[in-house]
């Protein structure tokens, strides 16, 4: 290496987006030398035949034994893009995931970004009447570009206000700016500012809730512990308005679900600023304009699902989780984080206030609470006139059943009907039948590629597997025995949407709700659209269950939950529980009372007793005590060590290997003050084969998570060394919510 400058001895440690644990060292130019300013800049470098996007991630003396050091190709920002907070957070989760910092990092950036390119224009888009067209408004003819005509005459107005007030405007903008009479300018999205509408008047245990969030300054996580329909995003509206007012951003995190254009324009109404949307809808270039509007500060209010997390947040002043025990938070590969937690980090380091809000609260973030690390506020009453509904269990035991619904169930939603209300039949199987089997040999359709039975579709014409996605039409024969008793065993959305439409279809729509039939963002509203205020049957899986108001819902059945009393999962049950409060929580959210039926075979089992006569609290505290017995999180903390490949023996020998590694790592730790890892198996996945891959998996635990992380970090360097390593997919997955 030419040893003829200083300069040239200082390099640029580069965090690559590539699954080894270590940064990169490249040279820079002499004319422009690495600075401590690089550090957090993004940087394009040469790797072996190719080139990667990088980021700095510091500077020092070139490391000696590097065969060949590398000139970086360039530098892509004139400042970094990751500095003070979020760098710092950054760089604890990937201790914390015990993931290469150049792969988090590079999790956090948007697509766009994360290639290399530029940092977009961040101003929003509106419209205004020219000259021409303020003198022509007043004789134009009605019609849209009237109506767009006269929204303009009033102000100018940016496209999401545009989105809100006017159907289809875009056409109407086109016709008028076509004729040169409205025309499309850029403007500083913190200029746009729509006139705030006033909201309810907070109720008592509202208001408290809302005085305990202002009163927090500084690092504050408080749960707010709310049952369906308290007004919990008053509270949250509260909250943000108040930190607009101290002049800060506010970060607000919603399950995939419950990011709709109402929720949005709900904000938006309310708040009198843009409420700029992060979510799974938007492109590359709308995802990159959003956050790099934050990373400008312009970005006052954020409203996003999971990766929202890592929205650069320059003027922080508050951050809210909707729904916080939403499975959604939880990233399921790559870099495997936990929305909600990585917000408690960032909330800490940014000494913010933290709102968890929920109906349903993790028993995570309840232990917490309980503990006194969280405050905990409550809404105990619905909000307004609204009354929550009485639940009652309908047992099945030697009830005849039409297709899964016995004649009290059918009974009841008659009798809904008849009274002008509406009706949600609850199952969270889609498809027609969970099974295809034949009555003569037993035989029954398995993916080839799954250790999963394939779903019944389209009244029994096609098979479809849920968990790889293969799909076929259904044998016409019994592949074994050739005999022609093939029958769909059991009941999905498809044949309860038949049944009821057979038994109710000609009096009242019967819509179904599920993936199959609802997708895109808007899906969901246009269904609740079609249905009005009318008597009608919406049938539908998990996706009802969330957030969505339909104040003329008067009865809610479950059908087929039995199969989630019994599941090996710990956490079944507290999926379960959660599941049944909010699905019951759509029913009377207005005016009219609600119901709520349970058709089960197990009328006594204690979750569904305890759940009806204790509710969710009640739950909570027999649950978490199960846990503490057992020793499962949240009383221990766990990471799964998971494993896959081709063929079945590869992932158990490499967990066989790690396990002795791990082992070995906590028995060094245990001499110095008495504390070990716990390790389980290897054991197969719960489904040992998924998508062709035979699966198996490692779960690890501990008293004290310092314990885990410490093991973790001896073991890991040998665990990638392995030789076994190399003939298996594996990843680590820390906090893991599926095991
Ligand atoms: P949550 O988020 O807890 O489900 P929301 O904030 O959406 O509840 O409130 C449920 C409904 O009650 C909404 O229609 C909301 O406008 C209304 N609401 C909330 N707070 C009040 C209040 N203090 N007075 C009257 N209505 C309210
Ligand atoms: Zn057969
Ligand atoms: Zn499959």
């Amino acid at each position: 290496m030419p040893a003829d400058s200083a300069a040239s001895d200082v390099v640029l440690r580069v965090a690559l987006p590539l699954p080894l644990p270590r940064l990169f060292d490249y040279r820079a130019p002499a004319t422009d030398p690495p600075s401590h300013g690089d550090v957090g800049r993004r940087v394009r470098v040469p790797f072996g035949p190719r080139e990667l996007v990088g980021v700095v991630a510091g500077i020092g003396p070139a490391d000696g034994t590097a065969p060949e050091l590398r000139e970086l190709h360039a530098r892509l920002d004139p400042e970094p893009l990751f500095r003070g907070e979020l760098l710092a957070s950054l760089h604890w989760l990937a201790r914390y995931s015990h993931a290469p910092l150049g792969e988090v990092l590079a999790t956090a950036l948007p697509a766009a970004l994360r290639r290399g390119e530029p940092l977009p224009d961040t101003h929003a888009w509106a419209w205004r009447l020219t000259e021409a067209g303020v003198t022509a408004h007043a004789g134009m003819r009605q019609g849209r570009p009237r109506r767009f005509a006269d929204l303009l005459q009033v102000a100018v107005r940016d496209e999401e206000a545009l989105d809100d007030l006017l159907d289809d405007w875009r056409g109407a903008a086109r016709t008028l700016a076509a004729r040169g009479l409205a025309e499309r300018i850029a403007v500083p999205a913190s200029q746009l500012a729509p006139t705030p509408q006033p909201g309810p008047v907070p109720n008592d245990e509202q208001a408290q809730a809302i005085a305990a969030v202002a009163a927090g300054d500084g690092f504050a996580p408080a749960l707010l512990d709310g049952v369906t329909g308290s007004g919990k995003t008053e509270v949250y509206l509260h909250a943000i308005a108040d930190c607009l007012a101290r002049g800060r951003q506010a970060l607000v995190l919603v399950p995939e679900i419950g990011l709709t254009p109402q929720t949005l324009s709900r904000f938006r109404a309310r708040l009198g600023v843009p409420v700029h949307a992060l979510h799974s809808g938007l492109n590359d270039n709308e995802r990159a304009r959003v956050w790099t509007a934050a990373w400008r500060g312009e970005a006052r209010v954020i409203v996003g699902t999971r990766s929202a997390v890592f929205t650069p947040l320059p003027d922080a002043g508050l951050i809210v989780i909707d729904e916080e025990h939403d499975g959604s938070y939880k990233q399921q590969d790559g870099i495997r984080y936990h929305a909600r937690d990585f917000a408690l980090v960032r909330a800490k380091a940014l000494d913010v206030p933290l709102l968890l809000g929920s109906a349903t609260p993790s028993l995570e973030t309840l232990h917490n609470a309980r503990a006194g690390r969280y405050a905990h506020l409550r809404l105990s009453r619905r909000a307004g006139k609204a009354r929550p509904p009485p639940a009652r269990v309908l047992d099945l035991r030697k009830r005849p059943l039409d297709n899964g619904l016995s004649r009290e169930l059918l009974e009841a939603i008659d009798a809904a009907l008849t009274a002008g209300g509406q009706v949600l039949v609850f199952r969270n199987r889609r498809g027609y039948a969970p099974v295809l089997l034949c009555h003569d040999c037993g035989w029954s359709a398995q993916c080839r590629r799954c250790d999963a039975p394939m779903t019944v579709h389209g009244g029994g014409r096609r098979l479809q597997c849920h968990h790889c996605g293969h799909r076929q039409a259904a044998p016409p024969a019994c592949p074994d025995c050739a005999g022609l008793a093939l029958q769909p065993q059991g009941v999905g959305t498809e044949r309860l949407e038949e049944t009821l439409a057979q038994r109710f279809g000609a009096r009242v729509p019967v819509l179904r709700i599920d993936r199959g039939s609802t997708r895109g963002r808007d899906a969901l509203q246009k269904h609740f659209d079609t249905l009005g205020d009318r008597p009608g049957i919406l049938v539908g899986t998990q996706m009802l269950a969330k957030g969505h108001d339909l104040p003329g819902l008067t009865l809610v059945a479950v059908v087929g939950i039995d199969e989630g009393l019994f599941s090996a999962d710990f956490r079944a049950a507290e999926k379960l529980a959660q599941l049944l409060i909010q699905v019951a929580g759509r029913a009377g959210r207005a005016e009219r009372a609600g119901e709520v039926l349970l058709q089960t075979h197990h009328p006594d089992h204690p979750l569904l007793q305890t759940l009806i006569h204790g509710g969710y609290h009640a739950f909570v505290d027999s649950e978490l005590e199960q846990r503490a017995a057992a020793g499962f999180p949240p009383f221990t903390h766990m990471a799964l060590l998971r494993a896959e490949a081709k063929q079945a023996d590869p992932p158990m020998a490499f967990l066989q290997r790690a396990k002795a590694i791990l082992a070995e790592a906590s028995a060094t730790r245990a001499r110095d003050d008495g504390e070990s890892l716990v390790l389980h198996g290897p054991l197969p996945a719960p489904m040992a084969r998924r998508a062709g891959l035979y699966r198996a998996q490692l779960p690890l635990s501990a008293q004290r998570r310092r314990d885990l992380h410490v093991a973790l970090d001896r073991a890991l360097p040998a665990i990638h060394a392995l030789p076994e390593a190399r003939r298996t997919r594996w990843s680590l997955d820390i906090d893991p919510v599926d095991l």
